[in-house]
């Protein structure tokens, strides 16, 4: 699971993040929904240091990490290596296939040999099913592909945490569905998520709790079915009344 605790993040004097903490309990799903310009993409890409926090505390597995403190380079190496994370835009490398996308963070990260990278990537691209997009380059599969890439790529690292931003909304929503169904799949086989998501729908059937965040704050959290049926805040309700 996952401790973030008062985490703050202030970008010169404008606060993106006040004092913001969430627990995520192994093998849960949490969505995290709000407004733009709420806090969201930032506070998923400060837990895994993409974004450095002036303050709080970060508790993934066994790792302890005060951000506002001096990280040392292993811990941020151990941090990047148990979350992995998926975003809006795919972000493959457009000059390496399918296959190659998977496996070359494998050998980097990880030290494992090509020959057992490869046979991971292949595994893996199977799970998401583009098999036969192995030696295809990114520019050749469609965007709902290049998100599967990105996710068997996340994967193969294997992570204990997946943190997913928006990953279906560049996507024609046909689409989208297929990486939602690998999401799904992935939910079930018990992963931990974080997912910013505008898919209400996706968070009502597959979160276990949902997190609504405004104004750089957490606002409301709990079950989702509550929360859209009966929120108490009445920034929630303005939300909700404007995604639902
Ligand atoms: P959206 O739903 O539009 O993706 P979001 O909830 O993900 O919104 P963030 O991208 O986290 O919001 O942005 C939160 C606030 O932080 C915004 O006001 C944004 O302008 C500001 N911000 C984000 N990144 C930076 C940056 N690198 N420098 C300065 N301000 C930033
Ligand atoms: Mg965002």
């Amino acid at each position: 699971g996952i401790k973030l605790d008062n985490i703050s993040k202030r970008y010169g004097d404008n606060t993106v993040l006040d004092d913001v903490s969430l627990h995520v309990e192994p093998g849960t799903v949490t969505a995290l929904i709000g407004p733009s310009g709420a806090g969201k993409s930032t506070f998923l890409r400060c837990i895994n240091l993409l974004e450095r926090p002036d303050s709080g505390t970060i508790q993934v597995d066994q790792h302890t990490i005060e951000p506002g403190k001096d990280v040392n380079s292993r811990d941020l190496a151990a941090l990047r290596r148990t979350v992995g994370m998926v975003f809006q835009s795919f972000n493959l490398f457009p000059h390496m296939s399918a296959l190659k996308n998977i496996s070359f963070p494998q050998q980097k990260v990880l030290g494992r040999s090509k020959d057992e990278a490869d046979e991971r990537s292949m595994q893996l691209l199977e799970r998401v099913g583009l098999k036969e997009k192995a030696h295809q380059h990114p520019g050749r599969c469609s965007g709902g592909q290049q998100q599967r890439i990105a996710i068997a790529r996340a994967l193969a690292l294997d992570p204990s945490i997946m943190l997913f931003d928006e990953p279906t909304s560049a996507l024609d929503p046909e689409v989208g569905l297929e990486v939602l169904a690998v999401m799904r799949e992935l939910a079930a086989d018990g992963m931990t998520m974080i997912v910013v998501t505008h898919e209400m729908q996706f968070a009502r059937d597959v979160s276990d709790t949902l997190v609504v965040m405004a104004d750089c704050r957490i606002i409301e959290q709990g079950d989702p079915r509550a929360i859209m049926s009966d929120p108490q805040e009445a920034r929630t309700r303005r939300f909700l009344r404007a995604v639902l």
